[in-house]
């Protein structure tokens, strides 16, 4: 047994000078991965702080994608409506709620989509919006406590590296770390231009969903730029035509209950049979939610054709650095992200020409 206190504030502002006040402090949401974590003896903190109380469950519209006060409870939208709008999701939203939600499904698919291809109905009748971003890596030996890992204890090397790499990194990994960031719901976010909404013992702060996981570097034991005791109030879907036009692909193991070898995220306009906007993310191929800005690149004012989509996607692997390991390493990665990119495109494309 490892003992450690429970804390039920009534508040945001509570629950983040509680944590903030505790260096081993954490916050609890769901708890789908957090507990898991915790009777695995992956997590030790001294002060679990409960945010049933405090996150926002709301869905709330926003007119410009963001309602400028930060608290996640979305009033900013109930001042200022408009019938072309963002929407606001709170860090309490759990799962299932925002992808059954009408104006999710009709306006952000792909997030739809992504939510739907993770994990169980039970999973995410618990899992939050907030709790799913800052869920931790998948990685096997992370979760092993008898295996050493960089990522859970700095002084320790990476058991994958000469190990089992199939759910690993070809993008951006280090030699210190090489696990994905194995949230859905997170690529679709990227490429949907989501920001979030963070609360901290300074104030409230916007950051680009895109930029709130980080690459491993010399340090991999921090996911995200979030600072200690900062929690996340809100996600915030900008106003965009062209995420009504999004999909999301994910390809696994199984059919279901399995996290992604590789997925896509991606929203396409395609005017006279050119690509004439475009938004990709890529999910399981990197330490985070991968938005594959040299396809985009590539992409603009192409054909929008299978050998345009193919080399776009090619275009985004130049610099991939697959693992060649003795238990089978994750080369074979290379052509599943060209199959499914291509393969997403060339649907959304067929979508407007129907
Ligand atoms: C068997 C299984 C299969 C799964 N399959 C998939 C899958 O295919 N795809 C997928 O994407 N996910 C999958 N998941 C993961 C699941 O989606 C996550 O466990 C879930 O989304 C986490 O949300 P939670 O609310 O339960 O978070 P918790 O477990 O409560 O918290 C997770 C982390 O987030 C922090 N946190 C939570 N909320 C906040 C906040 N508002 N601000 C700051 N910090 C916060 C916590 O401190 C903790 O570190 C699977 C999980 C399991 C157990
Ligand atoms: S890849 Fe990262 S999480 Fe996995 S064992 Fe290595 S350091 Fe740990």
């Amino acid at each position: 047994m490892r003992p450690f206190t429970y804390a039920r504030p009534d508040d945001a502002e509570a629950a983040v000078a509680t944590v903030g006040a505790d260096p081993g402090a954490v916050f609890l949401a769901g708890g789908t991965n957090l507990l898991d974590h915790l009777k695995l003896g992956v997590a030790t903190p001294s002060s679990v702080v409960d945010l049933g109380r405090v996150t926002s469950t709301a869905i709330t519209e926003l007119d410009d994608g963001g309602d400028g006060d930060g608290d996640g409870d979305g009033d900013g939208a109930a001042r200022s409506s408009t019938t072309r709008s963002g929407l606001r999701i709170g860090a309490g939203a759990l799962n299932s709620d925002v992808a059954a939600h009408p104006l999710v499904r009709r306006r952000y698919p792909a997030l739809a989509q992504a939510l739907l291809a993770g994990a169980s109905g039970q999973l995410r009748n618990m899992a939050t919006t907030g709790g799913n971003l800052l869920q931790r890596t998948r990685c096997v030996y992370f979760a092993d406590t008898t295996t050493p890992c960089t990522k859970r204890d700095l002084t320790q090397p990476c058991s994958a590296r000469e190990g089992w790499t199939r759910y690993h990194a070809i993008l951006g990994a280090s030699e210190h770390c090489l696990a994905t960031h194995p949230s859905d719901m997170a690529v679709a976010l990227v490429a949907l231009d989501a920001t979030v909404q963070v609360l901290g013992a300074d104030g409230t702060r916007t950051l680009p969903v895109a930029e709130l996981h980080r690459l491993p570097g010399d340090d991999p034991t921090h996911d995200t730029v979030l600072r200690h005791g900062e929690l996340i109030t809100a996600v915030d879907l900008p106003a965009s035509p062209i995420a009504a036009r999004s999909a999301y692909r994910k390809v696994r193991d199984r059919a279901s209950y399995a996290f992604a070898l590789v997925s896509v995220a991606a929203a396409l306009g395609v005017r006279e049979g050119t690509v004439a906007d475009v938004r990709i993310a890529l999910g399981g191929v990197a330490p985070k939610p991968w938005r594959a800005t040299r396809a985009e690149d590539a992409l603009r004012g192409a054909p929008a054709t299978d050998e345009s989509y193919r080399a776009a996607a090619r275009a985004e692997l130049a610099d991939a650095d697959p693992v060649e390991s003795p238990l089978g390493g994750n080369r074979f990665k290379l052509d599943l992200v060209v199959g499914a990119l291509t393969d997403t495109l060339r649907r959304l494309t067929e979508e407007q020409h129907s």
